[in-house]
């Protein structure tokens, strides 16, 4: 049994690994590493994400890969300290002292933003699905709580999408946020950076005979006599983990495969090595005032700066339909005159672009999650699937593969036990 998998991300590595020992796989991506959004870039002396990543207490099946993959003991949980940025400062709101000292909000907006955010430990996802966040958080914490603190950061995250997204990913993103002691949230952080996962986890799957072709995009699926043809070649099944909208374009057989789409956005994230700290100890800083980018995420105020030597920090941004012009340059302008840099103190900046980062997950999405099987043994999965909803993530995406691989498995047990059963009684005709 041969089958194909499109993207080398955590997804398609997933898929492969539960699908190993039943079949012969390959995994196609398009990139010249492995990774997906997760992947890794070298910078002078270190490897770094090219998209920050941290994980959470809850991400069980990640914990379990990292133990099968030896490097459970090297996951560190490092203080993810936050800051907040309006009115031209920068103000640290980490521990309850440091929120209570917090000038954008008043005293009892912030005690109703507290309740808001216990309230998020049990929400119904169901429900809340069909409510716009915008609506949601007006009747909750009120206009002027919505106005100073969670309006800026949807339109930094969602840009024009920001009225339609729902309620349900508002909530369960709180709800991630806000597991936090006194000091702050505890965060995961592979040490030495998440390459090592995703380095550990292509040579675990390489030496048990899956091929992985990088540097290797899919540009064409086609199904012939009963089995589906990547890039030409024949197999016998195929997982796609690839937005299923690009799925769509690629496939020549648009009879047998219904490629939903999916409303996805891009993200922009300049990488830079400093000189200084621009963040004052902070990890990330959201951005409460309209600027090119919606959070700077200082690395080394997160993990050890020992391991990079200089301090490393991003800027974020997502963005709908084309990359905004000149974007590195507004990023750099604003971020140095903000922060209180000089030019000379960026040692280097690059800026990375994802065209689909990730879907955005409107209101009644759940109701159009796309189906796990999109035609005859041929199945879709990533971020897009009820697994990474309402909010995407390594856990999610991981969770997903396997689902997509088993659901595999499963169709192919069900099709041989069709066959043995089929078998006794072509034998009893002919005897
Ligand atoms: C900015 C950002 C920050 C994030 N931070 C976190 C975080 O802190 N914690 C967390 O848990 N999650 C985080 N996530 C989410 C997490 O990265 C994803 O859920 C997960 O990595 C997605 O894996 P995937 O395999 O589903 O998709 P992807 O990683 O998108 O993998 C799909 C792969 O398919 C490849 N591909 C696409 N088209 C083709 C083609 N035609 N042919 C061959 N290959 C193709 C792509 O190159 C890619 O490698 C973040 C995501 C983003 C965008």
């Amino acid at each position: 049994m041969k089958i194909g998998t499109l993207g080398a991300g955590l997804c398609g590595l997933a898929a492969a690994h539960t699908l190993n020992g039943a079949a012969e796989c390959t995994i196609f991506e398009k990139y010249d590493t492995a990774g997906g959004c997760m992947a890794s870039k070298t910078y002078g002396s270190y490897r770094l994400e090219t998209l920050y990543h941290h994980c959470f207490s809850g991400d069980s099946v990640l914990f379990a890969l990292l133990e099968e993959l030896g490097l459970k003991d090297d996951l560190l949980w490092l203080k993810g300290s936050t800051g907040y940025y309006a009115k031209g400062k920068l103000e640290p709101v980490t521990t309850p002292s440091e929120i209570l000292k917090w000038s954008a909000l008043t005293l009892p907006q912030k005690a109703r933003l507290a309740l808001f955010v216990l309230s998020a430990r049990s929400f119904d996802a169901d429900a809340l699905d069909s409510i716009t966040a915008s609506s949601y958080l007006k009747e909750k914490v009120g206009d002027g709580v919505y106005k100073a603190f969670f309006a800026p950061l949807l339109r930094s995250k969602f840009g024009p999408k920001a009225d339609s997204v729902s309620a349900a990913w508002l909530m369960s993103r709180v709800a991630i946020r806000s597991d936090r002691g006194t000091e702050g949230e505890r965060l995961g952080y592979l040490k030495g950076g998440w390459h090592r996962l995703t380095d550990a986890f292509c040579a675990l799957l390489t030496q048990k005979g899956c091929t992985i072709k990088t540097g290797c995009p899919v540009t064409s699926i086609a199904y012939e006599d009963g089995k589906w043809l990547i890039n030409g070649e024949a197999f016998d099944a195929v997982i796609s983990t690839i937005p299923p909208q690009e799925l769509g374009k690629i496939c020549k057989t648009p009879h047998a495969l219904q490629c939903p789409k999916v409303p996805y956005q891009g993200a922009a994230c300049l990488t830079m090595g400093l000189k200084k700290d621009p963040a004052k100890g902070i990890y990330w800083t959201n951005m409460g005032e309209e600027s090119p980018y919606g959070a700077v995420v200082v690395h080394t105020n997160f993990a050890p700066f020992e391991w990079y030597g200089e301090h490393v920090a991003y800027l974020t941004s997502y963005f709908t339909g084309s990359v905004p012009e000149n974007l590195k340059e507004r990023m750099i302008t604003d971020f140095t005159r903000r922060f209180g840099l000089e030019r000379s103190d960026i040692t280097h900046a690059d800026l990375y672009i994802e065209q689909l980062a990730g879907p955005v997950f409107e209101t009644g999405y759940k109701k159009r999650i796309p189906p796990l099987t999109l035609g005859p043994r041929f199945y879709s999965a990533g971020m897009f699937s009820e697994e990474n909803y309402p909010e995407r993530s390594m856990e999610g995406s991981l969770k997903a593969g396997i689902r997509a691989a088993e659901q595999l498995l499963s169709d192919i047990r069900e099709e041989t036990k069709g066959e043995t059963k089929a078998e006794p009684k072509e034998e009893t005709t002919e005897a």
